[in-house]
């Protein structure tokens, strides 16, 4: 058994479930997994407070998939979601879980698609059954013996359910299943309201709670930045321009992470290396050899991988990946400041882990400041700061040696010393952008993709208006109508969640559908002028991260 299975192989999981979850590339149990699992594996009924970002979905989905019995083709497991979009998502979850389980198969039974499809899988014998509560009481409705086979419920984001008004709907469903089920909840937050639920209809629940007692973290100067998951490269790219580090250690949560970070950023000339549990003990050795020495000035690592390194040099944390827990960010983020000297964290934030953020806030008993993406400006005095620091010790005898050759080239070529120069420094600089709209130009990260990026700050109390008016229009293609809607990034809607939306409810091809542009307060989408109308009415009742879609029609004037 290798080092970093050996968190997982110690619950003594199905081996197919073992052998997907080593596949996924993770190392180790967060806190959550390591409380959850044995629980929820015993049967007994278990409430767990834990958020988003904690690894709560695997905690519960692979005891569950231990539990399931691949021969039997009926519901065995039943996981209430409070949206659609998390349904999709903890579907997604135990396929990839059950990947090595022939036979275990997966339905997700959310409202806005037909129901016929969502019948016939779980009558076709999928054991597992993801739903939200809405639209599995429509099919209650239809067939009330739906749920008569399923022995373990699990309420996941049960606070959320609460708040979209399903508490109805829970005990209708509550009365549809066996008495004898076992019930595992899951709640960020544990108001009055979900503990009546849990006295009621959980038996003799073990409570599970990542232990959270207050941490000191003062020699660091910490930050975070909101961005979207598929825009993390590109912001770490954009960071490293403007921040002034020595070496830097950046955590993500997988090995592959690890590779494709570490190759990214070699690709723009940085010295790094990955450093994961795959990596033999003398390689990692290697590795933080260079990090000392100079060799190397980033390392992409993973907790497990990073464990006990000391090197203080090290002036900045990068937590590209959100750690499980506020004592694994404080760990984390004291690989700088050491021996007093002064370090520098920054955390990325997606709009789903804000939760999380506010849970190390409380922890560390500091708030972590809000840092934007740098804007062409600072990333051009950047470069030329380097610039400046790169030339400056040379220019002092310069002169004295290389004078006589200048006279003799600028008399030779016939060009002013000024021209001469500029000549030197366009070779020096290897076609390295060094004016704002050549930077602008090729900016990995438009600074206004960000879920709040380094827009000016808002002057009027028109939300929107400054975002249209900062944004020359992005010419649309030939039959496309653009539309809007007032749901964004800070509704936590990545544009995935409206292309799901849009391809499930409206029945168009995925290639129908153009770009998505997924701002602070609001969404552009694409979509074909052909039909339009009668899309949007298809569209009209569509809810995403349950809230309403309301899609229309918009107008660049
Ligand atoms: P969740 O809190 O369930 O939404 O999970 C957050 C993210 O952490 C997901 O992308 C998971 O794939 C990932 N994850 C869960 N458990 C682990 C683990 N033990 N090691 C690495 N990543 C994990």
């Amino acid at each position: 058994m290798t080092q970093e299975t050996g968190g997982f192989a110690a619950f003594n999981l199905n081996p197919n479930i073992l052998a997907a979850v080593i596949a996924t590339g993770y190392e180790e149990p967060s806190a959550i997994q390591y409380q959850s699992i044995p629980i929820i594996m015993a049967g007994q009924d278990m409430i767990g407070q834990a958020q988003t970002g904690t690894g709560k979905t695997a905690a519960f989905a692979l005891p569950i998939l231990h539990c399931i019995d691949p021969a039997k083709r009926e519901p065995q497991a039943l996981i209430l979601a409070p949206t659609r979009e998390l349904a999709l998502q903890v579907a997604t979850a135990f396929e990839t879980y059950a990947k090595q389980m022939p036979g275990v198969t997966v339905v997700a039974v959310y409202g806005g698609a037909p129901m016929g499809p969502q019948l016939k899988a779980i009558r076709n014998g999928a054991q597992i059954v993801v739903a939200t509560p809405g639209r599995l009481c429509d099919h209650l409705r239809r067939d009330e013996k739906v749920l008569s086979t399923v022995n373990h419920l699990v309420l996941d984001e049960a606070d959320e359910m609460l708040k979209l008004g399903f508490m109805d709907d829970l005990e209708v469903i509550f009365k549809a299943l066996p008495a004898t089920r076992q019930t595992v909840l899951f709640s960020a937050t544990l108001p009055q309201s979900i503990r009546a639920i849990a006295e009621r209809h959980l038996r003799d629940p073990q409570h599970v709670k990542i232990q959270t007692k207050t941490q000191t973290v003062t020699a660091i100067e910490q930050a975070h930045l909101l961005v979207h998951a598929d825009q993390k490269t590109s912001a770490v790219l954009s960071l490293l321009e403007v921040e002034d580090f020595d070496a830097l250690i950046m955590f993500v949560r997988t090995k592959q992470a690890t590779l494709d970070l570490a190759s990214a950023l070699e690709a723009k000339g940085y010295k790094a290396a990955a450093l994961n549990g795959d990596i033999a003990q003398n390689q990692r050795e290697r590795v933080i050899e260079s990090l000392k020495d100079g060799r190397l000035d980033i390392v992409v690592a993973t907790d497990v991988a990073a464990r006990g390194l000391d090197v203080p040099r090290i002036t900045h944390v990068f937590n590209v990946d959100m750690p499980y827990d506020p004592e694994s960010y404080v760990h984390r983020i004291g690989r700088t400041g050491r021996a007093g000297r002064e370090g520098r964290a920054l955390l990325l934030v997606t709009p789903r882990e804000r939760r999380m953020l506010q849970v190390i806030e409380r922890v560390t008993g500091q708030k972590v400041a809000e840092v934007r993406l740098p804007d062409a400006q600072a990333v051009l005095d950047a470069r030329i700061k380097k610039l400046t620091n790169s030339l400056s010790p040379l220019v002092a005898d310069a002169e004295s040696t290389h004078g006589d050759l200048l006279d003799r080239l600028t008399a030779d070529i016939g060009c002013t010393p000024r021209a001469l120069a500029a000549a030197l420094l366009r070779k020096a600089t290897n076609g390295q952008a060094l004016t704002l709209a050549a930077i602008e130009k090729d900016r990995p990260l438009v600074p206004n993709n960000a879920p709040r990026g380094d827009r000016p700050e808002r002057t009027g109390d028109r939300p929107d208006r400054g975002d249209r008016e900062r944004r020359a229009p992005v010419p649309l293609a030939e039959g496309r109508a653009r539309c809007r809607t007032a749901l964004g990034a800070r509704d936590g809607i990545a544009a995935k969640n409206l292309l799901g939306a849009i391809l499930n409810e409206g029945g168009l091809a995925r290639e129908a559908i153009g770009r998505i542009q997924v701002r602070d307060s609001f969404s552009l989408v694409e979509l074909p002028e052909d039909g339009l109308e009668k899309l949007l009415t298809k569209l009209k009742d569509t809810r995403v991260a349950g809230k309403q879609l309301k899609l229309r029609r918009y107008r660049e004037d």
